[in-house]
Order: C-alpha cells, then structure tokens, then sequence
C-alpha cells in the first residue's frame, strides 16, 4: 500500500451508522502528499493520448482537474440533475435505496475521444458506471477509471465492464 493512506482519514458512523467514510480533505490539505497523489494517478496515461477528463461531482473534481493539466486533457464534469445550464443526457442508477442520476453536456464527448473517468473513491461502482454509460452513448471510448481509493470488499470492479482502474489506495476489508 502507498504511503499516502496515512493521509486518509476514517470517520466512523458519516452519513449514516455503519458507514466509515474515507476523508480525503486530509490528503489534499497537505501540498506534498496533494502532489504525490496527483502524480502517481497520472503516470500511467502520459505516454498515451487522453482528451478527456471526466470527473464526477464533487470530489471527483479535486483531483480531475490536476489530472487533466497534466495530462493535456480537457475537462468533463459530470454532476447532479439539474446543476448543469446547457442540454444535458441523463443517466439514472440503483443506489441501496431509490435512485440516483448523473447529467453530462450534450457536446462535452465527441465521437473517438479517449477518456478517463475520475472520482476520489470506488466503492459498490454505481456512479463509475453511470459515468460510463454516458461516455459510451456519446461514442467515447473509456481508456481507464481512476480512483485514489478502491473499497475493494464491495467489488465495485464488477460493475466497471473488464476496463482498466487504475487506484493508489486500496481497502480490503471494513
Ligand atoms: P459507489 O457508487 O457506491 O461506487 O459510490 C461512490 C461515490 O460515493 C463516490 O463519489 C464516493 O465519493 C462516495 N462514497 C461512497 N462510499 C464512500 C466512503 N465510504 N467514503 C467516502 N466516500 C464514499
């Protein structure tokens, strides 16, 4: 595991009793572990074309945006209905109980663009996978997910269609 899980800190029973929610605010707080994080989640793609960076609201935007200057990338945001001021797609998905729903631009993919999809954490892989679907209806073509943190004992990569995920801090177990 990387050095930088000491940066992750654990707040017990947030949102709700017998959640353990992993604070990032920790890890960007600090500029040197900030820094070390945006790197390592960057170094796989530099020697590949990437246009697009598709980060998902709203901690998926603190660490896409660094990614995309990096990389040479533009920047996608994806967020909650109703948020975005031009026409929109729309993807619903399952969450434990009812539903939830990303929106995305209408122009913000072109056909043929290669894209990774960016959030701070994998857990049961729902949201990566509304991220994804709208990517794909666009006819982008998803390069890899990039997460900092994966709950691996929820297997959220199931979800995630046999793409690359690329994660600097795994969780394997509550
Ligand atoms: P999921 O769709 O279940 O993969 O949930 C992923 C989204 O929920 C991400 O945007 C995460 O920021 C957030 N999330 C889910 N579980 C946690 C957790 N234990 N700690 C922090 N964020 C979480």
């Amino acid at each position: 595991m990387t050095a930088l899980t000491r940066f992750i800190r654990d707040v017990p029973d947030f949102p709700k009793p017998g959640i353990t929610f992993k604070d990032i605010t920790t890890l960007i707080g600090d500029p040197a572990a900030f820094a070390q994080s945006i790197q390592e989640l960057s170094a796989p793609f530099r020697t590949e074309r990437i246009d697009k960076i598709v980060c998902i609201e709203s901690r998926g935007f603190l660490f896409g945006t660094p990614i995309a200057l990096e990389l040479n990338a533009g920047i996608v945001p994806l967020r909650k209905p109703g948020k975005l001021p031009y026409e929109t797609i729309r993807h619903e998905y399952e969450l434990e109980y009812g539903t939830d729903a990303l929106e995305m631009h209408v122009d913000a993919i072109e056909k043929g663009d290669r894209v990774l999809i960016v959030d701070d954490l994998l857990a049961t892989g729902g949201t990566a996978e509304a991220a994804a679907a709208l990517v794909t209806k666009m006819g982008g073509i998803v390069e890899s997910f990039v997460f900092l943190i994966e709950l691996s004992f929820l297997n959220g990569r199931s979800k995630l269609g046999g793409h690359k995920v690329h994660c600097l801090i795994d969780y394997d177990g509550e």
